[in-house]
């Protein structure tokens, strides 16, 4: 590289750049922060200032920027080839992560279709479902043809991914372009969509997902599900339980269960994937962000026998499910995502979790004196702080306000780099970090919150 000065630097992002979900406006009137390196639980800007990485660099860093084995990996099998097609051809990576994913998820999904982010996961699982109801060969369930979704949820920005999602904010103004689909309540418990209270509700919102699918059933393909936590809509966490009924309630119905476990999965929520806190087994189930350690865009969307079969036939019936990407199955990006998952064997990394869990869950205590903190939500290593105007009312602050941008920016002062969603402050730490590191995290989120929020403590 060379031909370029940090201030070139950031004058051509300016000029450049588009950013995803940035309101450019503003972003270009604020001196943009220019990461050249990584060194654990650390992000570096191009000034040599060093960072906490508080959200994984969007959800993805597993054991820590700049890992040797990670490193390792990558550098070796470019030495040996960089890509080559899955269309008609087998890689060497690719083949053995298959194996790999087949042995660590749950039971029963025998097969992996790769793509390269999660919304292509998502969208491979949407017509995976609606392509096997229509070559089932026993039984007529061709009118099977719509999905359910749950409010608030969150699958990607393709247009398939954006027809399930239900976050006004992201996808109402997409509407006219998309399929229709079932939508069910969110388990949104602190701000319940049928108003109703944890304590009392027995899971009112899974006696809606039953009606919905008695009376709807004949016509359903599939329902898709953020297992434990709705990630993008806040870190909404399901109550213990949901998950297993809503899995019962497809198996009774005749109804495919889809997974998205592209935020929740590779450990984020203390075991390797959500649906093992509830023994749940999956029809589909869509895996990305962690799956090469942060490291590369890969996706996988795991399936069946069952479903797989159904795709069987002669070539001129035309079976087949059409479906690929050009740089499905990359050699590079299987490779990193099998370094991946031998670190997690190697340093046994679930284990070493639990310890870090407890630590944050018992950090995030002191939160609750905050005076405009509405809600703290955690489940493993995933954190939603929902900030409030007024915790009595549960009043949101107005979008004008942008609460949760100055709170992180006031965090990036201190050494932080957080994200918000909305007026919800998510932490989402390294999985490697330390908990000195965690500790830190911590105090810089707490004092920013106090500071933006303009209180101390009660
Ligand atoms: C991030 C996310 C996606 C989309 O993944 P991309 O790689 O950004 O396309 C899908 N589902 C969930 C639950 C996610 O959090």
């Amino acid at each position: 590289m060379g031909g370029y000065t940090n201030d070139l630097l950031e004058q051509w992002d300016r000029e450049y750049v588009w950013h995803p979900f940035t309101q450019m406006r503003d972003y270009v009137q604020e001196r943009p922060l220019v990461i050249e390196r990584g060194d654990g639980s650390y992000l570096i800007d191009i000034e040599g200032n060093r960072y906490l990485d508080g959200v994984s660099s969007l959800w993805v860093n597993v054991h820590g920027h700049n890992k040797r084995e990670l490193n390792d990996a990558i550098k070796e099998q470019v030495e040996f080839i960089a890509h080559s097609t899955l269309l008609g051809l087998a890689n060497v990576p690719s083949i053995l992560l298959a194996k790999k994913l087949v042995e660590i998820t749950p039971p029963g999904l025998n097969k992996v279709f790769y793509s390269e982010a999660g919304a292509t996961s998502v969208e491979i699982a949407l017509k995976m479902a609606f392509q096997y109801w229509k070559q089932k060969d026993s039984g007529d369930f061709k009118k099977k043809t719509r999905y359910i979704a749950l409010g608030e949820a969150y699958h990607g920005d393709t247009i398939g991914s954006v027809s399930v999602g239900g976050m006004e904010l992201y996808h109402e103004i997409f509407r006219p372009l998309l399929f229709d689909c079932i939508r069910v309540p969110a388990p949104y418990c602190y701000r319940c969509p049928k108003g109703l209270d944890r304590s009392s509700c027995d899971m009112a919102c899974v006696q809606e997902v039953e009606k919905v699918m008695s009376e709807n059933h004949e016509g359903i393909a599939a329902m898709i599900v953020e297992p434990l936590v709705q990630g993008a809509a806040g870190m909404i966490v399901a109550p213990a339980g949901y998950l297993q009924r809503v899995r019962e309630l497809c198996s009774r119905y005749n109804i495919l269960f889809i997974a998205d476990e592209v935020a929740v999965g590779f450990g984020r929520t203390g075991k390797m994937f959500a649906c093992e806190h509830e023994g749940v087994k999956p029809d589909l189930m869509c895996l990305a962000k962690g799956i090469t350690g942060g490291y590369l865009p890969l996706a996988a969307t795991l399936t069946t026998d069952e479903v797989y079969e159904a795709f069987l036939g002669a070539h001129w019936e035309n079976k087949t499910f059409f479906h690929g990407h050009t740089y499905t199955g990359n050699p590079v990006a299987c490779a990193s995502a099998l370094a991946n998952i031998r670190l997690f064997e190697d340093e046994r990394v679930i284990d070493g979790l639990q310890e870090k869990i407890l630590f944050l869950k018992e950090g995030l205590k002191k939160f609750t004196g905050l005076d405009h903190v509405g809600d703290i939500r955690q489940k493993g290593l995933m954190v939603g702080i929902e900030l409030v105007e007024d915790i009595m009312t549960k009043n949101p602050y107005p979008p004008e306000d942008n609460i949760g941008h100055q709170v992180i920016l006031e965090a990036r002062k201190n050494g932080l780099i957080i994200r918000p969603l909305g007026n919800v402050i998510v932490l989402m730490p390294v999985l490697s970090m330390s908990t000195p590191e965690l500790g830190q995290v911590l105090d810089i989120t707490y004092n920013a919150i106090g500071k933006i929020t303009g209180e101390g403590g009660k």
